[in-house]
């Protein structure tokens, strides 16, 4: 790789990497699996360690993950809470412990989980515990201490305490509470937690100590950071030092005489992965004696005394008792598997994705089989492939549905697509996807008509398309398990008061193929009622900016569709307005404009600010590139801000914007 390939890679992984640890530690919601992050992660280490120079000041590799939020009051470590060197193989364990005999001849090493939680740091003032921090970017945190007090393994007061104390360790959710929170959340139709792991930095970063309490959080305390009072010389002893006083101590660790026993019993915690409460990334080693510790001191990120070793993606077999088909909004068949229960990478795996029939196909995947699932960290499990040698004799081979098992009827591939789709325009599942995209809050935003209750009205016979929700009855309404009076005017009020959303966001409303909230809004400046879209060919329709042969294809293939002019008769009945409105003197001042939002703004949300931008004829993008015009930047901004300076693309803040508006 040449200097200037290697710089736009750099920048690429760099922008890239800071948006997923901020995804991932500010706003705990991560967008890729951990073994995917750390592997983009060695690849920009390996080109700056070539190229240097081109290394950034805010590199993931140099920086510590997170960044503190505002709400919290923030607390400066007393000393740095580091991360960790990774190794992802056990060559690199050996040569970590060539390396560390080099410095300060034979050691000993403990060797013990790592678990997979939130990093915080807690102290204790005579005994008494009088803060807890979050990590944080590793020399300022958060103040987190009344939601640690509710760690009810962490005892609040200390017998035969040194003077002071502070200590290290991670804060996670049990398997048990994990599953049990994610049932409540299902039940209550609050979206789900992806991994323990972000369920207890959620729980743990509530304003209010209450919610935190509720959620049965526990602690591991894996290091002494500073003590007066007592001087222990070795970690080991350490540890135990903090078991007699009553402090969790990290279990299954174990002090090796060299390398070679060190490996062993990361071996070993490899095996006891599935059988323990807390969720692990992977086992950790450290240089046992203190005085050896310090000889080999720090880098600014991580000690030279300790190295993490990440297990490999985690794979299992299990039996595939089943394959369920689903129907999305465009009709696309989706294969998922049905698994016996397995615990895989923390949590227990019972469906699998299948993406499509070719990949049923191409694996020969059968009912019946014996297959290997994978969790890489945490997200959606796959099948990655069969155990030949369990399969049962006779098992037959999976035929693909011909027919939509929702509809019946026949299901169409047109070889342009791996995807195999229903095309009934009443298909029922189709319906009732449509129905919940139709009301969500984009489209017609119609308040409190979510999938249970859009699934609820459609299975009790009240609604079979979009049309219908401005046709429903209170009363009928109202009779619904959990409904009642209030809750069926509030849901007739939100209908009736979503009639007036306009063109655009009708058009997106009725899910037509490539058609987005953007497009839409296009497409109305020119066409501002629906008579006169309908009327445009799809040679008229390519000269609107934006819009190409593919959208066009689909807005007249909309049009043409048997049930398209049925459903809007039904909707204009109904009083739903088919028009956007001209504002004369239209204002255009962002015109010829592209903007990209980051961060929370002060006192808009991102979504106010959009709806500015686009009124006002300017675009909204989701990533900076050097034709953007403004990057408007709040409070905690992602990578798009660094992405902006290093492309030099002016950045504005609300109160800027707000002039322009003036
Ligand atoms: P790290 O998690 O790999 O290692 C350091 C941390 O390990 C410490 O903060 C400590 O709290 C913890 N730890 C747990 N048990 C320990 C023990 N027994 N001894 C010592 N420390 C122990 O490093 P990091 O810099 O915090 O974060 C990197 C991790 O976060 C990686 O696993 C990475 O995959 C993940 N990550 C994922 C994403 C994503 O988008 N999925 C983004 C950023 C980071």
């Amino acid at each position: 790789m040449n200097a200037s390939e290697a710089k736009k890679r750099i920048d690429d992984l760099t922008a890239t990497l800071n948006d997923y640890s901020y995804r991932y530690y500010v706003l705990d919601d991560p967008a890729v699996e951990d073994y995917e992050y750390d592997m983009l992660l060695r690849e920009l280490a390996g080109l700056e360690e070539q190229f240097p120079e081109l290394r950034h000041f805010d590199s993931p590799t140099v920086r510590v993950g997170g960044k503190a939020l505002d709400e919290f009051a923030k607390v400066t470590h007393a000393s740095p809470l580091q991360s960790l060197q990774d190794a992802f193989s056990f060559d690199e364990l050996r040569e970590f412990d060539r390396r560390v005999r080099e410095a300060c001849g034979e050691a000993e090493y403990d060797v013990e989980p790592k678990i997979d939680g939130l990093s915080v740091a807690v102290e204790y003032e005579n005994g008494v515990l009088v803060r807890g921090a979050t990590r944080g970017d590793g020399v300022v945190g958060e103040d987190v201490t009344q939601n640690v007090k509710t760690v009810r393994s962490l005892p609040l007061k200390l017998e035969n305490a040194p003077e002071y104390l502070r200590i290290r360790g991670e804060i996670y959710m049990s398997v048990s509470t994990f599953n049990k929170l994610n049932a409540e959340r299902e039940e209550l139709g609050e979206p789900l937690f992806k991994n323990p792991r972000n369920a207890a930095a959620g729980s743990l970063r509530q304003l209010d100590p209450k919610i935190a309490a509720k959620r049965a959080l526990d602690i591991i305390v894996f290091n002494v950071e500073e003590v007066r009072g007592y001087t222990p010389e070795s970690h080991s002893a350490s540890l135990d030092w903090l078991a007699s006083l009553g402090i969790p101590a990290i279990p299954h660790r174990k002090l090796c005489k060299n390398i070679d026993e060190a490996l062993e019993h990361i071996a070993a915690i490899g095996e006891m992965r599935d059988t323990l409460q807390f969720g692990i990334d992977g086992a950790v080693i450290k240089v046992n004696d203190f005085a050896k510790r310090r000889m080999l001191g720090s880098t600014a990120k991580a000690p030279r005394w300790a190295i993490a070793y990440k297990y490999p993606p985690e794979e299992k077999p299990t039996v595939l008792r089943d394959i369920e088909i689903q129907v999305g909004r465009t009709g696309v068949l989706t294969p998922t598997a049905v698994l016996d229960p397995v615990r895989l990478a923390g949590t227990t795996v019972s469906r699998a994705t299948m993406h499509n029939r070719d990949y049923i196909r191409e694996k020969d995947i059968r009912i019946g089989d014996t297959v290997i699932v994978r969790k890489a960290g945490d997200i959606i499990p796959e099948i990655v492939s069969v155990d030949l040698s369990k399969r049962p004799p006779l098992t037959p081979e999976y035929e693909y549905p011909d027919k939509c098992p929702a509809c019946g009827e026949t299901v169409f591939n047109d070889g342009s697509e791996v995807a195999v789709r229903c095309v009934n325009p009443e298909c029922p599942a189709q319906s009732l996807r449509n129905i919940i995209h139709f009301a969500s809050r984009d489209a017609m935003d119609i308040d409190g008509l979510g999938p249970a209750l859009a699934e609820l009205l459609v299975k009790e016979g009240l609604i079979s398309n979009a049309a219908d929700i401005y046709y429903l009855e209170k009363d009928k309404v109202a009779a619904l398990e959990r409904m009642g009076d209030t809750s069926a005017a509030n849901l007739i009020a939100a209908a009736e008061r979503s009639k007036q959303a306009g063109l655009a966001r009708l058009l997106f409303a009725l899910g037509i193929r490539n058609v987005g909230l953007q497009t839409a809004r296009t497409i109305t400046k020119k066409y501002a009622s629906i008579e006169a879209l309908e009327a445009a060919s799809a040679e008229e329709l390519t000269e609107l900016e934006d819009v190409g042969a593919v959208i066009a294809d689909s807005i007249v293939s909309f049009f043409a569709k048997e049930g398209t002019r049925h459903l809007l008769g039904r909707l204009r009945e109904a009083g739903v307005k088919m028009t956007e409105d001209v504002k004369e003197n239209a204002d255009t001042r962002f015109a010829g404009m592209t903007f990209v939002l980051t961060g929370t703004l002060p006192s808009m949300d991102r979504s106010a600010a959009s709806a500015l931008i686009i009124e006002r004829g300017g675009k909204v993008s989701g990533s900076v590139s050097k034709k953007t015009t403004y990057v408007l930047a709040g409070e905690n901004p992602g990578s798009k801000l660094t992405n902006a300076q290093a492309l030099g693309v002016p950045v504005i803040s609300e109160d800027d914007f707000k002039k322009m508006m003036e």
